[in-house]
């Protein structure tokens, strides 16, 4: 991803996300979950077919996840809604430390791509 200009790499209040992110694929390593690692798809490259059937079965546990907020918040559980958007975040970041993807940074570009986007972006209605 290009970095836009108005990006300060001096102001990156999302760098403390790595160390999270470390923590957490240390604990499901330990726990001996199959994580994803570097060679599940190396940069430049598309990822071999097994390593895709891995990477969509970890998408699709983080929608499983989002998919546990929205019965949360069906019935009602507040607490139980908390835990789930946590479950999503661990998912999220496990899946991206895994991969060696710097999700600290994508997240500080992304918000100052986001912040230049203008008013709903455009317009949109959502
Ligand atoms: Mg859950």
């Amino acid at each position: 991803m290009n970095q836009p200009e108005k990006f300060n790499f001096n102001d990156r209040p999302a760098a403390g996300i790595e160390k999270l992110a470390r923590r957490i694929l240390n604990i499901n390593i330990a726990n001996g979950w199959d994580v994803t690692n570097a060679f599940d798809w190396p940069e430049g490259q598309r990822p071999k077919e097994e390593a895709a059937n891995k990477l969509a079965a970890k998408l699709a546990l983080i929608h499983s996840e989002v998919s546990e907020a929205l019965e949360a918040l069906r019935a009602g559980n507040r607490g139980n809604y908390a835990e789930e958007l946590a479950d999503v975040v661990i998912r999220v970041l496990d899946h991206a430390e895994g991969l060696n993807i710097d999700l600290g940074t994508e997240i500080e570009l992304k918000l100052e791509r986001n912040a230049s986007r203008g008013y709903r972006h455009g317009g949109k209605a959502l």
